[in-house]
């Protein structure tokens, strides 16, 4: 099998080298042991915080071992009669072509006539994690004026949907035309946040949303929430899903300045983990799922081929390479 491991901790954005593509002979199964050929593997922001040495939720990965990640593919060897050759799986034995783990860890795919590596993104960690921030941080209602930040990146995609669905006026922030227009076309009013101030952006979100923000969906932290704060109506409740634009920093980034803004508007702001809400991933397939199959939710995929492009399809989620959920196919 082939696997990447990491050197070295990185400081500041990650150099290419660092990732080294490793061979092993896989040694015979244990029992309790499955063996699977990975068909698609997931890259996702929160990666870089497990390469930096600190035990934050999760602990780092180690240096020179297997790195992990999400991943789905094909049980091709079991030693638990839950799990037969031939399975379509999601678990964590990514950054490989062959993962052979614990079957404790390992999930049948349910089986909802979507395709395969859909349960890396709008039905999977990312699309609950979309879920989770509106629905159980924001508790964002009907009518609410929403604003999420990496609109059109696989988490923040699914939120704008979700909340226009519910009958909320949405504006998403995004880089790219491309992503700016995808949004559009799904009744988001699409505000970029290139070349603009903190201020500028907060002039442009009040344009798209003149009754003010009532929930805010984080992911990018920066100017982007220092403009969402300016733009706040009171009560309003902030999801901090992530702060993407401060995972390569190398030094502690200044906070927004206008923090006092969740005083005067009497705001919340809540940091949340998806992890800690997996208990309600059934609620979240069961009432998500039909609305994708039916074709009601539109996802899209950005897809780097080959295992050894891995790491840039990692490092591209900090360059805005993707529109959607940033995976790797394997042959
Ligand atoms: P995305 O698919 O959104 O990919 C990342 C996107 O972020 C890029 O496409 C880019 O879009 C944008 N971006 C990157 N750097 C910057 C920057 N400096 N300023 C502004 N935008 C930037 O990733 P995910 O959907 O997987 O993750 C989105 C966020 O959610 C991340 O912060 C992640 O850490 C967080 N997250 C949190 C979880 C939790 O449990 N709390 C679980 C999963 C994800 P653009 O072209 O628009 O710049």
């Amino acid at each position: 099998s082939r696997f990447f491991t990491l050197s070295r901790y990185p400081e500041g954005r990650p150099e290419r080298e660092l990732f080294q593509l490793e061979t092993q002979t896989l040694p015979d199964l244990a029992p309790g042991e499955v063996r699977i050929r990975n068909h698609w593997l997931s890259v996702d922001p929160y990666m870089r915080g497990r390469m930096t040495g600190l035990h934050t939720y999760v602990p780092p990965f180690e240096l020179g071992k297997p790195m992990e990640g999400g991943a789905v593919g094909e049980v091709i060897a079991s030693r638990d009669e839950r799990l037969k050759e031939g399975d379509l799986v999601g678990h964590m034995g990514g950054w490989r072509d062959i993962a052979q783990i614990s079957s404790a860890s390992v999930q049948v795919l349910p089986d909802f006539g979507v395709a395969e590596q859909a349960y890396l993104g709008v039905l999977g960690m990312p699309g609950m994690t979309a879920w989770t921030g509106l629905n159980r941080i924001a508790n964002c209602q009907p009518g609410d004026n929403v604003l999420v930040s990496a609109a059109s990146g696989a988490v923040g995609s699914l939120a704008v949907q979700l909340a226009k669905a519910k009958g909320c006026h949405v504006v998403g922030i995004a880089g790219a035309a491309n992503k700016l227009a995808w949004l559009e076309s799904l009744h988001i009013e699409p505000v970029s946040y290139r070349d603009r101030s903190a201020e500028e952006l907060g002039d442009a979100i009040q344009l798209a949303s003149p009754k003010g923000i009532d929930v805010v969906f984080e992911n990018v932290g920066g100017t982007c929430l220092e403009a969402a704060l300016s733009q706040l109506n009171e009560g309003a409740r902030i999801a901090v899903c992530g702060m993407i634009d401060s995972y390569n920093a190398k030094t502690p980034v200044p906070g927004p300045s206008n923090l006092a803004q969740l005083v005067v508007r009497k705001a919340r702001m809540q940091g949340f983990i998806v992890a800690d809400h997996w208990q309600h991933y059934p609620d979240f397939l069961k009432e998500v799922a039909p609305q994708v199959v039916d074709g009601k939710l539109d996802y899209k995929e950005t897809v780097k081929e080959g295992l050894e492009n891995t790491p840039d399809a990692f490092l591209a989620l900090f360059d805005g390479d993707n529109t959607g959920k940033m995976l790797v196919k394997l042959n």
